[in-house]
């Protein structure tokens, strides 16, 4: 069996999920895990933004609004006035559903309902198409399978087991349709994998059935040697390792959510980044292949903060990192980068929930100094340390940028550097220059 994603963009217009349909019909056994459609979330954010603040009638016109915008994409989709009415019957439901909130307590689970409406819209309307269209759809409840934890990871056992579950009944079925993003958390409410997580709900899919294959189908033709919103002249890059991927997924390449290549690694399965609107074009596989000799790509990730933790005293002596690190590790707040010295130690977060109480605490160990809009700049290759030379054209063409920290050795596939978010753009393109063009 295989998994294919399919993103906001590939599902985002009644054409488009038409387009999606055609692309699925082969021989193959599949599930099918898809977005909402484009721009859905990022309104439900909204909503949800309004109800916290009490802004009722400002929340109530803007679920009228994408409620018009869903009816009028199921006069395009269907061709029989029967699913056109079944969908509009879908429709009411999900958004009286949302309404149903405008009057009541407006909490963090409320949102988490909310946000899960959009992909629970699209994969009921797309699995009306096909059944329209003749085929052997089932839909797949993701709420009935996919669970976190309560440190908000994958409940993998779980995950593998009421999967087989709901399966099992509909063997002959083609095609099995699941929503992607949303899950239960430990408590049995429902939750969601982050902004872009419907990758990652693709890959633990993909995990727990042991898949031949994963296939996220996207609006690009695969992941690019730097990031194609600030850099002209990109290009695919037809082979990554899972090491590769994982590091530019995690250091800011939005074509992947941060973790989504793990549970693939883990299971050593293949995924195949594709292009809907070009579906012939080759794209990425990410395997665990690892070429040799090569610097792959360049990628930043936003809204970093630096802390500096400066100490005459007993800095680096034993224990003292462990003592800084069980500060973080209590405010749950991962650290990304890390560099020391015999008199400081800076690290770099990009959750700021908890700076403050952060920097109270971390004061007993010395001065403290943080530095905010930071981006990290990561490039991503075969930099094991006997390729000489690497390292050295990467900083080389940075020179006339400040540089905050750097950080190479973690793996063989990285170098890392912190600079400030101003020099973003100018320091992706002096990469793709120098690094890529010749
Ligand atoms: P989807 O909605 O299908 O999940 P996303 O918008 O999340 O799609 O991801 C695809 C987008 O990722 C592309 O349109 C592109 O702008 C962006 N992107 C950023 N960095 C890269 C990269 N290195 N390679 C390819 N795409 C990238
Ligand atoms: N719909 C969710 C989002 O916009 C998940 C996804 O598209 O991957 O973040
Ligand atoms: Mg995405």
């Amino acid at each position: 069996m295989r998994v294919l994603k399919f993103g906001g963009t590939s599902v985002g217009s009644a054409q488009r999920m038409k387009e999606v349909a055609a692309l699925i019909k082969d021989e193959h056994k599949k599930i099918v895990v898809l977005s909402a459609m484009s721009g859905t979330t990022n309104s439900l954010v909204e909503i949800a933004g309004c109800l916290y603040k009490k802004e009722t009638a400002k929340a109530s016109e803007l679920i009228a609004q994408l409620e018009l915008k869903y009816l009028a994409e199921i006069e395009l989709l269907y061709a029989t006035p029967k699913y056109v009415n079944e969908a509009k019957g879908l429709i009411q439901s999900h958004f009286d559903y949302i309404r149903s909130f405008v009057i009541d307590v407006f909490t963090v689970f409320e949102e988490k309902a909310i946000l899960a409406q959009g992909e629970l819209l699209s994969t009921a309307m797309f699995h009306y198409f096909l059944l329209e269209s003749g085929e052997k759809s089932v839909l797949l409840p993701a709420l009935d399978f996919m669970r976190i934890d309560k440190d908000g990871e994958p409940d993998t056992s779980y995950i593998k087991d009421n999967l087989a579950r709901v399966i099992a009944p509909c063997g002959d079925a083609d095609v099995f349709i699941t929503q992607g993003f949303i899950c239960r958390n430990a408590f049995g409410e429902i939750d969601n994998l982050q902004r872009g997580g419907s990758d990652y709900s693709a890959s633990i899919i993909g995990a727990a059935i042991s898949a031949q294959e994963i296939q996220i189908w996207t609006d690009i033709d695969g992941m690019h040697n730097n990031d194609p919103r600030f850099v002209e002249n990109t290009h695919s890059i037809s082979e990554l390792s899972f090491d590769e991927a994982a590091e530019l997924a995690y250091f800011g390449a939005k074509i992947l959510h941060p973790t989504s290549v793990l549970p693939a690694k883990l299971n050593n399965i293949p995924v195949r980044l594709l292009n809907t609107m070009q579906p012939q074009a080759l794209g990425t596989l990410i395997s665990s292949k690892q070429e040799k000799k090569r610097i792959a790509a360049v990628a930043a990730k936003d809204g970093i903060t630096a802390i500096k933790i400066k100490s005459g005293r007993m800095l680096l002596a034993y224990g003292f990192l462990r003592k800084v690190f069980e500060i973080f590790e209590s405010y749950k707040t991962p650290i990304d980068m890390i560099s020391t010295s015999e008199v400081g130690v800076s690290v770099t977060i990009d959750d700021k929930t908890h700076l403050d109480a952060i920097i109270n605490e971390l004061k007993q160990f010395g001065k403290v100094d943080v530095d905010t809009d930071q981006v990290i700049v990561c490039v991503v290759g075969d930099l094991v340390s006997d390729n000489i030379g690497y390292v050295n054209r990467v900083v080389d063409c940075l020179k006339n940028i400040p540089i905050r920290m750097i950080s190479y050795g973690g793996s063989n596939f990285n170098v890392s550097l912190l600079i400030n978010a101003s020099d973003k753009k100018l320091a992706l393109n002096l990469l793709s220059d120098n690094l890529f063009k010749y």
